[in-house]
């Protein structure tokens, strides 16, 4: 299916996008700025083999505006963007991300970059050895990115089961974590040392197996993953993995982790409520690194790990207590308040 981009951009209320080639690294991609409103626009680096370019185009639309409503629900001067690159054998990747280094630089300050999937501290490297607007990944750079993301999911679990059953109780509660990367080991890290009952799974065997010896995972198959009855699902993976079909198979009380756009379309947070299932959006919940690199960035200061998840922990406790005050689906009340937000930021112009 094609996108008419103009269109698409009109109906998103989205600035700017930059279709991007360079002749030299052989790299094509995306560049997509939401809004800019309320200070410079946030967005990583997301490299991916997509199916085809209008996939990726939507994709880069949608991860930029959750990074626009990330923003504001977690109260930074900071508007959303995403940068998404078309993974291919045949690109010279050290060149791509020097290239892109430079485009961002050439932005001035309206455009910052970080990591993103397929983009880990040697793609940052390359970027920030071209530009003052990126991550850096050494002693340099704002540090612990994982670790507040992972902070602001912890309080989010934390949030929601006090929301549900008025006490988080950890050792009596199960969570299964999809995706045993950098997020998913260092949530199965703490929720282990918690006494919770952790299951998870990767589609990198090396990494389950990794996981499973260091932090007493059960492991499951990844085919499998929402079928297993548990407190919390944490998606840590990919996105879209929630969907018509998938959704019917799902055992847990809550869903909350740090992949982006978890759910394959918006209206599905409606269908989890009916069947009982607390979703907290990961637009709200996944903001710990933006809000490390948003200040460092900004206003040259490291916000403490442990502020950062407090921080995300009341975001989420708004928005599950305005849910529940008007019988809506958490996803809904979240985009509504963050769009609202935008809105006023823009004078009432609409999203
Ligand atoms: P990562 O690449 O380190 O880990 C993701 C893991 O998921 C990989 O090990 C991969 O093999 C696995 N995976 C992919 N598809 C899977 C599937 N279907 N089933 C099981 N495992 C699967 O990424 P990360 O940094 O841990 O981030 C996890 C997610 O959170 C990503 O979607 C990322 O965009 C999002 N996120 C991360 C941060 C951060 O600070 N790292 C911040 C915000 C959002």
């Amino acid at each position: 299916m094609s996108v008419h981009i103009l269109d698409a951009m009109a109906r998103g209320g989205f600035e700017e996008v930059l279709a991007l080639h360079d002749r030299e690294s052989g790299l094509r991609g995306f560049l997509a700025i939401h809004d800019t409103t309320r200070g410079p626009a946030f967005g990583g680096i997301r490299r991916w083999s997509y199916r085809d370019e209008s996939e990726m185009l939507r994709d880069t639309l949608r991860l930029s505006k959750a990074m626009t409503r990330k923003c504001v629900l977690a109260e930074l001067p900071a508007g959303g963007a995403k940068l998404v690159l078309w993974d291919s054998p045949d690109v010279d990747l050290e060149a791509s991300y020097r290239y892109l280094g430079r485009v961002i630089e050439g932005m001035g300050g309206r455009y910052f970059t970080g990591p993103d999937v397929g983009t880990g501290d040697r793609e940052l490297g390359w970027v920030s050895s071209e530009t003052q607007y990126a991550t850096r990944p050494d002693e340099h750079g704002p540090g612990q990115l994982v670790e507040s993301t992972g902070q602001g999911v912890l309080k989010g679990m934390e949030a929601a089961l006090t929301h549900l059953d008025g006490e988080v109780d950890w050792p009596a509660r199960r969570v299964v974590i999809q995706g045993l990367g950098s997020v998913g080991t260092w949530l199965a890290s703490e929720l282990g040392e918690r006494g919770v009952k952790v299951l998870g799974c990767d589609l990198d065997a090396e990494r389950a197996r990794n996981a499973a010896q260091l932090y007493d995972v059960e492991l499951i198959e990844p085919d499998h993953v929402l079928e297993h009855p548990c407190d919390v699902f944490s998606p840590n993976a990919l996105g879209g993995i929630l969907h018509e079909i998938s959704i019917n198979r799902m055992q847990s009380r809550i869903v909350c982790g740090a992949a982006n756009n978890v759910l394959a379309h918006e209206s599905l947070g409606a269908r989890l409520a009916d069947q009982n299932i607390l979703f907290v959006p990961d637009f709200v919940v996944s903001c710990g690194a933006l809000v490390r690199g948003a200040f460092f960035h900004l206003d040259g200061t490291r916000v403490p790990t442990e502020e950062i998840g407090r921080r995300v922990g009341h975001i989420v406790e708004r928005v599950l207590d305005l849910a529940a005050e008007q019988s809506a689906p958490p996803a809904r009340v979240a985009t509504d308040l963050a769009d609202g937000m935008i809105r006023a930021a823009r004078g009432g112009e609409p999203m």
